[in-house]
């Protein structure tokens, strides 16, 4: 399916994009990148009001599947010292979003010359890193008729080229909190005139703790992180207010509610008792990344031929907007090693993909996209 010439195309491409990495929303270049491949091998852009990423389709009618890799790099100062490392400043993929992306425009260009049934459309998404642009792709409108999504995140500790699956929760579902604590202040030396909102912070950040260690079934996984504390400015006055905040990590609906639930009456009533008010703010969610157990199985299938029995994978606690595309269908993610054993992991400034991922992303996509056509194709049985 890939020889030495296409892979070697491949690496360049990738090579490029990694050295030209663009922000969530500023992915022009990128985009523009994009969409000159897919002319130049007459591939069909479906246009729509999208400011930064590409969807396109090749084939035609029903049934309709997607593939869905992000775009977008962080704004991390890269210190990989590869040859290709970026251009730009404080600018790096260090999510392996390069990685993604080319991998698609592989698919796409090997899928072009294949025949099947159906619409494979390729979801080149922008945003990924702020949580938005999943939900941009679904507004806009151009994969209203897709029935199912498949996606895939490399993971720097597994091997190059190793391909993990599970049914069920893959990536945690994502809840960021601020917490305003407010009291009133007074001299260090008379803490009895006012209410410490120094002491109130910390306590409330060690009641905290007892969610997962006390109210959460031992069965089920979750983590609450609190990750700045802002209170404060000097040393002999107690300050009248201050804020911490972090995120919470979880993988079924029903932990998730009971944690937040838990979290507000924690925050609120340990204020309480030392004379403060704390008010939870809720800033930003994702969704948990759920693999459809259905077309989990068909992906398990389609890739045995070519790589073998695929190994179950522990779920990543780590976040991801592909979940927003199971509002509006099943999906399945993956995640394909990219640079064991040296690992530097994701978002960090030294992070490195090994080359030989890319034909294995290629084939995951490729053999999904035809397996579940053709699965889709069938009438359903009963
Ligand atoms: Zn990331
Ligand atoms: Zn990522």
């Amino acid at each position: 399916m890939i020889d030495k010439k296409f892979e070697q195309e491949l690496i360049e491409t990738r090579r490029y994009l990694h050295a030209h990495p663009e922000i969530s929303e500023k992915e022009f270049q990128t985009t523009h990148f994009i969409r000159e491949k897919l002319k130049q091998w007459d591939i069909e852009i479906l246009e729509g009001d999208l400011k930064t990423g590409v969807v396109a389709q090749i084939g035609s009618g029903r049934p309709v599947i997607a593939l869905r890799a992000d775009i977008d790099a962080l704004p991390i100062l890269e210190k990989t010292e590869l040859p290709y490392a970026s251009k730009y400043k404080g600018r790096m993929h260090a999510c392996g979003h390069d990685l993604h992306m080319t991998s698609l425009l592989g698919a796409a260009k090997l899928l072009k010359k294949e025949r099947f049934k159906g619409t494979i459309k390729l979801i080149f998404q922008p945003a990924e890193e702020i949580g938005q642009g999943a939900l941009q792709v679904l507004k806009s409108g151009l994969v209203n008729d897709v029935q199912a999504f498949v996606g895939y995140h490399n993971m720097p500790t597994l091997q190059a080229g190793e391909i993990r699956l599970k049914e069920g929760a893959m990536m945690a579902a994502v809840d960021r909190f601020r917490v305003v604590v407010r009291g009133s202040g007074s001299h260090a030396a008379y803490p009895q005139e006012g209410t410490d909102v120094v002491l109130g912070i910390s306590t409330i950040v060690q009641n905290l703790q007892q969610i997962v260690a006390r109210n959460l079934s031992p069965l089920h996984a979750a983590v609450v992180s609190v990750t700045h504390i802002d209170v404060g400015n000097t040393w002999n006055v107690l300050p009248d207010e201050g804020y911490f905040e972090g995120t919470i990590r979880s993988f079924d609906s029903e932990s998730r509610q009971l944690i937040k639930k838990r979290f507000v009456e924690i925050a609120e009533l340990t204020a309480k008792t030392v004379g403060l008010s704390a008010e939870v703010a809720w800033l930003m969610d994702a969704e948990l990344t759920f693999n459809d157990p259905n077309l989990t199985a068909i992906v398990r299938e389609s890739l045995a031929g070519w790589y073998g029995p695929i190994a179950s994978t522990e779920p990543s606690s780590a976040g991801e907007d592909f979940a927003h595309y199971r509002t509006q269908a099943p999906s399945v993610f993956a995640f394909i090693g990219s640079n064991a054993p040296e690992a530097p992991g994701l978002h960090f400034p030294e992070m490195t993909i090994k080359d030989e991922t890319l034909a294995t992303a290629v084939k995951y996509y490729v053999h999904s996209a035809l397996s579940l056509l053709r699965t889709l194709e069938k009438p359903s049985e009963g």
